[in-house]
């Protein structure tokens, strides 16, 4: 059976078609830049490896784009867009309603509809994927894995948040996000470690920053909150801030409540602090000594520290740290950062492990670090697909 996933991510979509259950991948790609000129598609097949640069406006387009490439005579590898069986498709945003995979319907999308104030860069994109491939795959059935699903065992008392009961009783309580990826590589991480009782800190390192305790498989605390916007400093989002900010804001520097959304989901984080928000460019500038790049990279790993420590209190000790995705996966500086002057948790990474390139899962702690420091590549789309065909089994 033939499943297709579409992982929409605030500027990127990435897809894979994957035969079930042998899990074999038919093709794999994605599109970064998502609304720049230079956008980034790439398509693996066992045949063919594309790259294009090209301007790809919205999610939209972005996603016309795989279907062709999909469908192409030559490099494509489906003849009719009857050959997918099902769809799996990533959601950030379930609320509390959706805590396990769902099968799409007119209530399902209503409630993402619902939802998008509370993930304006992701939602909003979900849900134009899933109509677009709805148009497009109309005899494939649909399906949602929302990121909020893992989170549901985190306990009340780290969940909800210091304001008059009647807003938990409406829903507004910190739900977690990046459920998919935590969930991933915790199973690896546990897999690895064959250990009964674990305690795991999962640090998800992509456009969106987050980071999960995570105790015998469950996540018990989280650094995103009501909305994908708390906790790390990510590509465009500021992460934690002082929530009185807003109102000086509004208040005294005349801005709207608009215009504040806009800029601390699309206009902060990295991008605010360097001019670029993806982190290739970060640290090129960095290393030709531009003075805010450096600073970035201190404050963006400072900021993770901080919720390690956080957690490691959290849990009463920790066996391993667990980086992935994009940053995560790729980026030795920014781990190197965040590892340094760990000693007091003994934690102590291997500089020439770390430094090693490589799209496989390694221990990158030196001999004597007592917590094991992970770098375990995240699969979203495969856990989708796992997901999605146990649903269909
Ligand atoms: P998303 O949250 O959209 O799924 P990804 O997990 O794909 O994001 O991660 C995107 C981030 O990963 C970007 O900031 C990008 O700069 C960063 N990244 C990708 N490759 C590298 C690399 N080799 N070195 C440093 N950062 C990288």
């Amino acid at each position: 059976m033939n499943i297709l996933i579409i992982n929409s991510g605030s500027s990127s979509i990435k897809y894979q078609l994957l035969e079930m259950p042998s899990t074999q991948v038919i093709c794999l790609g994605m599109i970064e830049r998502i609304g720049s000129k230079e956008a980034i598609l790439t398509f693996k097949s066992q045949d063919y490896k594309i790259e294009r640069i090209c301007e790809i406006h919205n999610h939209k387009t972005g996603l016309e784009r795989i279907t062709d490439l999909l469908l192409d005579n030559e490099k494509g590898v489906l003849k009719s867009t009857d050959d997918i069986e099902a769809i799996g498709h990533r959601v950030v945003h379930g609320g509390s309603t959706y805590t396990k995979t769902t099968l799409i319907n007119e209530e399902v999308k209503n409630k993402i509809k619902t939802l998008s104030p509370l993930a304006p860069l992701h939602n909003p994109a979900n849900l134009e994927g899933i109509l677009m491939a709805e148009e497009i795959f109309d005899t494939a059935k649909q399906f949602v894995v929302f990121d909020t699903a893992f989170h549901g065992t985190i306990p009340v008392k780290a969940k909800k948040y210091a304001i008059p009961n009647e807003l938990y009783n409406k829903g507004i309580q910190a739900y977690g996000f990046h459920g998919t990826s935590h969930k991933y590589v915790s199973e690896k991480a546990n897999a690895f470690l064959d250990k009964k009782n674990t305690k795991l800190i999962s640090i998800h390192l992509g456009n969106g920053c987050s980071i999960t305790a995570i105790k015998d498989g469950k996540s018990i605390d989280h650094s995103m909150g009501f909305a994908p916007s708390n906790g790390l400093v990510m590509g465009t989002r500021s992460g934690d801030i002082d929530h009185a900010i807003i109102f000086y804001m509004v208040n005294t520097l005349g801005y709207s409540l608009g215009e504040v959304n806009e800029l601390l989901n699309k206009e902060s984080g990295m991008l605010a602090l360097t001019g670029f928000n993806d982190l290739r460019d970060i640290e090129s500038e960095a290393s030709k000594g531009n003075a805010s790049c450096i600073l970035a990279l201190e404050m963006n790993a400072y900021r993770i520290k901080k919720y390690i420590g956080a957690y490691i209190a959290a849990m009463n000790g920790v066996d391993a740290i667990i980086f992935t995705a994009g940053i995560g996966e790729n980026s030795s500086l920014m781990r190197q950062l965040v590892c340094k002057d760990m000693d007091y948790f003994n934690i102590h990474l291997d500089d020439a492990k770390n430094d090693l390139r490589s799209s496989t899962f390694r221990e990158v702690n030196s001999i004597d670090s007592k917590i094991k420091i992970l770098v375990i590549p995240t699969n979203e789309e495969l856990e989708i697909a796992k997901q999605v065909f146990d649903l269909l089994s």
